[in-house]
């Protein structure tokens, strides 16, 4: 018998009737035995709806009434799913976050959980009460309802884990699993038995939508075990853990990141202070960089370049067009038409040559790389928008991650 955290998101609680099939799901679990404490997300949409709602009332944002706001979605679903458990015989209590003391920082919109209280929830579970709690709130220390931010269930599930020292938490979701790569895209995509907390949160960072980074960084530093699976079909689905001393493979997953752009301010003084300079501005925008590069100087000159996200990149033009002039600099230039491609595995650190065995296999296709970058466990490259989906292929294929390529390996 143990203590299991089940998570159920937006799409998996979108309908009464999906409510009712989550609520079969947990009474399955209690029937094992198992101690089940629930954390939900809204209704599908739901957020979003709100959202707009909150934003034909004031054009100025209103963060506190916001919160209280976006913070109703999930009252909605926890009385529901409760209502549920209890038509089919199942005792159950829905919980505010503020009512099991979800206590986070003041920053509404994106507050950080900062204590969790579990007697609450011990009781009831010790009492075969199934709590169903509100993910994505909590309660500041004035009292005041906050949110975590867009994704934010992840969190509350993986936190209430944490408290709760559970076995396992479950991330319950449309699909079964972590996959080597977007399915959408790569027909033989494959899902993985397991990742490591460090490969998934490049893959969840990178653009792998299936978990909320912050949630998988949670996860990884209370050593959480995490699973992701199918609220629908039965199934192992993946399992993020501490990196085990099995054999890892090189590459476990690929990433894409469409929807970014590049800028390079070209010709600038090869002197302390220009790296600041350019990016301090931007930082203060605030837009989020994400690669840098800069070009060894020749004549004293060098160039710079780096990446946003494409709905940052006219606003990103427009700040550095003074900057440029400030600098002396030749040239401002961008190409908003760009993705990255990263592949990701812990096995790397301990095989070489997987960066040329990727350049390779692009250069086989003609896809010239515009930007690198690379951390211990990935590699990171910038092609045309337009060879994306196909860099992604390829670089499944050449690291063998398709389906059936599993076999034989450990
Ligand atoms: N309902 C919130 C959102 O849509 C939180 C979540 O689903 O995790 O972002
Ligand atoms: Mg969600």
């Amino acid at each position: 018998m143990g203590t299991v955290v089940h998570k159920y998101g937006g799409t998996s609680v979108g309908s009464t009737e999906r409510i009712k099939a989550v609520a079969d799901r947990v009474v399955r679990q209690c029937a094992n035995g198992d101690r089940v404490a629930v954390v939900v997300s809204a209704m599908g949409g739901e957020t979003d709806r709100l959202t707009a709602l909150g934003r034909d009332v004031a054009d100025r944002s209103i963060p506190r009434e916001m919160d209280v706001l976006l913070a109703s979605g999930e009252q909605v679903t926890i009385a529901l799913l409760s209502m549920a458990l209890i038509q089919r015989g199942q005792r159950a209590r829905s919980y505010l976050g503020g009512q099991v003391h979800i206590r986070t920082n003041d920053h509404h919109g994106r507050a950080r959980i900062e204590e969790v209280s579990t007697e609450r929830l011990h009781k009831d579970l010790d009492q075969g009460i199934v709590p169903v709690i509100a993910g994505f709130q909590g309660i500041d220390e004035s009292g005041n309802v906050t949110t975590l931010g867009r994704g934010g269930s992840d969190t509350t599930a993986v936190a209430i884990a944490a408290a709760l020292e559970a076995d396992e938490c479950q991330i319950c979701t449309d699909v079964d699993g972590v996959y080597t790569a977007d399915p959408r895209v790569v027909e033989d995509a494959r899902r993985l038995d397991q990742v490591t907390f460090e490969e998934m949160l490049e893959l969840a960072s990178l653009g792998s939508k299936v978990l909320a980074s912050r949630s998988v960084e949670f996860a990884g530093k209370y050593r959480v075990p995490l699973r992701v699976l199918s609220t629908f079909e039965d199934g192992p689905g993946t399992l993020i853990t501490v990196e085990t001393n099995m054999e890892q493979p090189v590459v476990s997953g690929i990433a894409h990141t469409p929807d970014e752009a590049k800028i390079t301010m070209a010709g600038v003084p090869d002197v302390p202070g220009v790296a600041s300079r350019i990016l301090g501005p931007i930082g203060r925008a605030p837009i989020e960089v994400d690669m840098i590069v800069q070009n060894t100087g020749g004549d004293g000159l060098t160039d710079f370049t780096f990446t946003v996200k494409r709905d940052d990149y006219e606003r990103a033009l427009e700040i550095l067009e003074p900057v440029r002039l400030d600098l002396g600099a030749r040239e401002l230039s961008g190409d908003n038409k760009i993705a990255k491609v990263s592949v990701v595995g812990v096995g790397m650190r301990s095989h070489a040559g997987v960066a040329t065995r990727l350049f390779d296999a692009l250069a086989a296709e003609n896809i010239n790389i515009q930007m690198i970058s690379t951390s211990e466990i990935k590699i990171s490259v910038v092609v045309a928008e337009r060879y994306m989906e196909l860099a992604l292929r390829c670089a499944h294929t050449e690291f063998g991650l398709g389906e059936g390529a599993g076999e034989g390996r450990t």
